[in-house]
């Protein structure tokens, strides 16, 4: 399997390539060259099969021969070490719990599998890789965990001051060792551009070996359909209709790659893109143009992007058929009010604590089926509630306690270097560092 840049077709790499690169020219995102097809036994089998049988053969094509298949296997199975169960909430809404992994959210799923490919890929070669990054929360923990002491990689992480919970600033700033944060005075948007520029810059990339671990990489962004899968092995056991899937969404990473999943065969009856204030995904539907905005802060941070990446690859997958999009995904913006008081609900109603981004999801979920009564569908739990206490907190009047595996991180000390959103200032830091 290769992968064309989206912005310059001509160029093609493998799998490798396209995890070492992290990008292409002109900043081009690289899109699988073919959608390989899901066999229809596999589908409908899917109950008979192991959690890593299914992830092996979700993964495969797409990586090709570039790493030997008892290798993927094994990197398959340090991915997916976690439990994740689908929960039921109600008649009609179920939730897909992703977040029992080491940092607690979804990422840790596509930053382990891709640093483990990474890590592969680089073994017995002396040259050192720089993985450059930009978070708007949950991203830096994760690409943290997942590359700590990796050997011949350095990780810098770029997070916007102030906007992320304490207990992602911990996850991301007390490793130490090969793990550098960078704490910007700016928004999550501004730490993406500085990103970005970087990976343009000559003198830097003369120096350096960089790389992204954002969800632009095809390593971490494709190896997210495989829990759409494990979802539907689940489903497949109480319900006989195919399900709304329902995404909370910023970069769109997570609801494209469900989307590619759908495109190889994996039943969905729909796909709701549930997002905060930031709503450039809902503003399209309803217009069909693309206003990308300045990012608004939200209580679901993780989600606040005004310029969500993914978007090309989406449009890409429908080949730039609007009626296409409108017809298989629905958008929806909720705003920090109406997350609370879903939070709030939810918790009286149900016994179950949601945290804001999973809460975007449930609102945006029960909306939908309000005008589709007859339907069902689950929605996928991207973060656990701990990471975002205060507005959990706030909404149910109960203290959610810290789990004993993160008491010894919050004792840890915060290091960090913090930089203005200047360019010149990321350029020193990089070319300095070590
Ligand atoms: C990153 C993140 C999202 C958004 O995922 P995308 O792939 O960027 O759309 C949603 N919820 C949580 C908790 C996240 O960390």
């Amino acid at each position: 399997m290769n992968y064309y840049n989206l912005k310059n077709k001509e160029e093609v790499v493998d799998f490798k390539t396209a995890t070492i690169k992290g990008q292409g020219k002109e900043k081009g995102l690289f899109f699988p060259e073919i959608v390989p097809q899901f066999n229809e036994d596999f589908i409908s089998n899917l109950q008979h099969l192991t959690d890593g049988e299914i992830a092996f053969q979700c993964m495969k094509d797409f990586v090709g021969d570039t790493i030997p298949e008892e290798e993927l296997k094994e990197i398959i199975s340090e991915t997916i070490s976690f439990d994740i169960p689908l929960k039921k909430i109600n008649d009609q809404i179920y939730v897909l719990e992703l977040f029992h992994g080491p940092t607690l959210a979804f990422k840790d799923i596509g930053a382990k599998f891709m640093s483990r490919c990474l890590s592969y890929f680089l073994k017995n070669k002396n040259k050192k890789v720089t993985v450059l990054v930009a978070t708007s929360g949950d991203t830096g923990g994760a690409v943290a965990n997942g590359f700590y002491k990796a050997q011949g990689i350095d990780v810098v992480i770029l997070y916007p001051k102030n906007r992320v919970s304490f207990v992602q600033e911990k996850q991301l700033t007390t490793l130490g060792e090969n793990i550098y944060a960078l704490e910007v005075n700016g928004s999550f948007d501004d730490c993406q551009n500085l990103v970005k520029q970087a990976f343009s810059d000559e003198e830097i990339n003369t120096q350096l070996f960089l790389t992204s671990a954002n969800s632009i990489n095809v390593a971490r962004w494709l190896p997210q359909q495989i829990y759409y899968l494990l979802a539907l092995k689940q489903w497949q056991k109480n319900e006989n209709k195919n399900p709304v899937i329902c995404v909370p969404s910023g970069n769109f990473g997570n609801i494209c790659a469900g989307l590619l999943a759908h495109f190889r065969g994996l039943p969905a009856e729909h796909f709701i893109a549930a997002c905060n204030e930031n709503d450039v995904f809902p503003n399209y539907l309803k217009t069909q143009k693309i206003n990308t905005q300045k990012t608004v802060a939200t209580l679901s941070n993780a989600m606040d992007v005004g310029n969500p990446s993914n978007f090309v690859r989406i449009l890409e997958l429908f080949e730039n058929q609007f009626d296409a999009v409108k017809d298989k995904i629905s958008g929806y913006s909720v705003d920090d009010e109406k997350t609370l008081e879903t939070i709030k609900n939810v918790y009286s109603k149900y016994n179950y604590i949601l945290d804001p981004h999973t809460a975007v999801a449930f609102a945006s979920l029960e909306k939908y089926l309000t005008e589709y009564p007859d339907k069902k569908g689950f929605i996928l739990g991207t973060a656990h509630p701990v990471k975002f206490p205060d507005p959990v907190e706030k909404a149910t009047q109960i203290t959610v306690e810290i789990p004993d595996s993160l008491q010894d991180l919050i004792k840890r000390e915060k290091k960090t270097v913090e930089i203005n959103s200047d360019f010149e200032e990321l350029r020193r830091f990089l070319l300095n560092k070590n």
